[in-house]
């Protein structure tokens, strides 16, 4: 999957202008990583372990250039590396950390303000604790938007581990009765409504989300806890590793959420379920 070179510098100079500031976990403690090289790199390195040029050919920099970050990667714990097993010479580079989230310091989102204002307005007039909890949960979201943090990795990690428990109550071996299962459970806790759109790839709309639907208008699909608890269920019923891909939600002005389940290397038809 080679990108062409004038592309790859277009995706630099975007990242450059307004690349936010990325935040790891490793072993050494929290990292932060303001450098557009070392994000891109690390981006890579998250889908995959690379060698050294094919890291060069990822960022289109120099080999002095590269170089020097992935040394400085090295050095803060972000990436390991080891041996090559074809080639003694050459080395693999890997992520040895976990990505947290990041901040956007430049995008100050002055419309969050009014949401909080009414999300607070809401929680106080409500009277009924799912709904002041499920209010305590966007306005903190909100807040962290408006300050420019994106919890979504998080949230995403959160979503997987509630999956992982959900899974031995929704377990079947049908695929249809594990998503009538899935949707019986998102009504009876309030998550909303889950439709079965398509088996071929696995596709569940989401109406009235529990995530999303009070959110203001982000302009991008924003449940990734939601995803999390449907990458984990369906990773764990396909035995395989398996994607969320949101393609739409209310938080990107759409009329319901639409999550569909696809394999990690883009080949849905390996899913398509008994
Ligand atoms: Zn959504």
């Amino acid at each position: 999957m080679e990108t062409p070179k004038n592309v790859q510098k277009n995706i630099m100079s975007e990242n450059e202008n307004k690349s936010p500031i990325k935040i790891f976990s490793t072993p050494k403690g929290l990292n932060v990583v303001k450098s557009p090289v070392k994000s891109i790199i690390l981006s890579a390195l998250r889908e995959k372990e690379l060698s050294f040029d094919e890291i060069v050919g990822v960022t289109g920099k120099s080999k002095s250039t590269v170089s020097v970050h992935l040394k400085a990667l090295s050095q803060d714990g972000v990436i390991g590396s080891k041996t090559h097993p074809a080639d003694q010479r050459k080395k693999i580079f890997f992520i040895n950390s976990r990505y947290i989230g990041e901040l956007n310091q430049q995008e100050v989102r002055e419309r969050e303000e009014e949401k909080v204002e009414f999300l607070i307005k809401n929680l106080i007039n409500k009277g009924d604790p799912f709904e002041f909890f499920r209010l305590m949960f966007h306005t903190l979201r909100v807040v962290m938007i408006k300050e420019g943090v994106n919890l979504d990795p998080i949230l995403n990690q959160t979503g997987m581990r509630i999956g992982e428990v959900f899974y031995r109550q929704l377990e079947n071996k049908k695929t249809g009765e594990l998503l009538k299962n899935l949707a019986d459970f998102w009504v009876s806790n309030g998550l909303g409504r889950l439709e079965i759109e398509n088996l071929n790839p696995i596709t569940v709309w989401a109406y009235d989300c529990f995530e999303c639907g009070l959110l203001p208008n982000v302009g991008e699909s924003a449940c990734a806890l939601d995803a999390g608890i449907l990458e984990a269920v369906f990773s764990a019923h396909l035995s395989q590793k398996i994607i969320v891909n949101e393609i739409k939600c209310y938080a990107k002005g759409d009329k319901y959420c639409c999550f569909v389940i696809e394999s990690l290397d883009g080949l849905s038809e390996e899913l398509s379920p008994d």
